[in-house]
């Protein structure tokens, strides 16, 4: 396995020399795929390799590559990520009984252009000694009167929170939407924050009560002091209600791809098994495979109903969430 060079990778001839058997652009953090490229390299007698980078970079390079990329598998986080890489015509659709079997289908493209891996709930968080969890009951509510002052967000430059929003959108309408989340600003206890990290320390420091977070950053900030005055609420629960609202990180494979039956090989293995439970628990996160196993850590924060609306929506409702967002002030 090799990490690519960015600088000397321009020309394909580079890859070529290196008889990589796949290669994967991956905007998913090195440290939570390179044991699985590892792995299946031990597994098969394969050879993998990879480029990292944040998605955009990734995705513009796809797109200036076109027919000369030697990308054969795009990973990334987040659905509206996702979205975007097929929309710009990035990903083939794939035809396989494996994936669509393994993984849920509010969880993959339906064109089958992507598959979500992993899967993320972005829910509430609370500070035990001022809030009882009695008082928490929807993402909605927290746009009522009595959560003024109390609210927590993260800037609604990420993508996290437009993915939310669209999925407001989806469920009340333009319009219900717009006044729910006017509603969390007018609540706020202070400027939106640029990370959930923050958002989670703040809740615990009592600066505000809640907020709402992508679970993987609560579980690492737990695993590293215990005693932090936060837990986990699961919105949405009530007889038809909508459920938590879910993302994934996933991949495809590319368009141009010059090894598909690799690539596509390569992702049915990360779907299912241990490679799929490894995918998951390495950020804390969930199976997007029902039929795996989730890490004890995670399974503590119990069990929970996901919105089951398709998380391609998230892309799609992604332009008109950002210009809500900014209509109602949130930053
Ligand atoms: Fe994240």
């Amino acid at each position: 396995m090799r990490t690519l060079v960015a600088a000397l990778c321009l020309a394909s001839a580079c890859f070529a020399a290196h008889a990589a058997d796949l290669v994967v652009y991956t905007a998913r953090n090195e440290q939570l795929v390179k044991p699985l490229f590892e792995r299946y390299e031990a597994e098969t007698g394969l050879k993998i390799e990879y480029l990292t980078d944040k998605e955009a970079p990734l995705m513009a390079r796809l797109q200036a590559e076109g027919a000369r990329t030697e990308a054969d598998l795009f990973i990334t986080v987040d659905a509206g990520n996702l979205w975007q890489a097929a929309n710009l015509g990035l990903l083939r659709e794939l035809n396989s009984p494996a994936l669509d079997s393994a993984i849920p289908a509010h969880l993959r493209d339906p064109q089958n252009r992507w598959f979500g891996l992993s899967v993320r709930a972005r829910t509430l968080v609370y500070n035990t000694d001022k809030v009882q969890p009695s008082e928490l009951s929807t993402y909605e509510a927290l746009a009522e009167a009595q959560w003024k002052g109390r609210v927590c967000l993260r800037s609604s430059k990420k993508v996290y929170n437009q993915s939310l929003v669209a999925g407001l959108i989806e469920a009340h309408g333009a319009e219900g939407a717009e006044t729910l989340v006017r509603g969390w600003v007018e609540n706020l206890a202070a400027d939106p924050f640029a990370s959930d990290d923050e958002v989670i320390l703040a809740v615990g420091a009592g600066r505000c009560d809640v907020g709402v977070v992508n679970t993987y950053y609560f579980g690492r900030l737990q695993r590293d002091n215990p005693a932090l005055p936060v837990a986990l609420f699961w919105p949405n629960q009530g007889d038809g209600e909508r459920g938590v609202h879910v993302n994934v990180s996933g991949a495809g494979v590319t368009t141009h791809a010059k090894r598909p039956e690799a690539a596509q090989a390569f992702l049915e293995w990360l779907a299912a098994g241990e490679a799929q439970a490894q995918f998951a628990s390495a950020n804390l996160e969930f199976p997007a495979n029902p039929s795996v196993p989730v890490d004890p850590a995670v399974a503590a924060w119990g069990e929970f109903r996901q919105d089951l609306i398709n998380v391609s929506r998230a892309g799609a409702l992604q332009a008109e969430a950002t210009m809500l967002m900014d209509r109602v002030g949130y930053r």
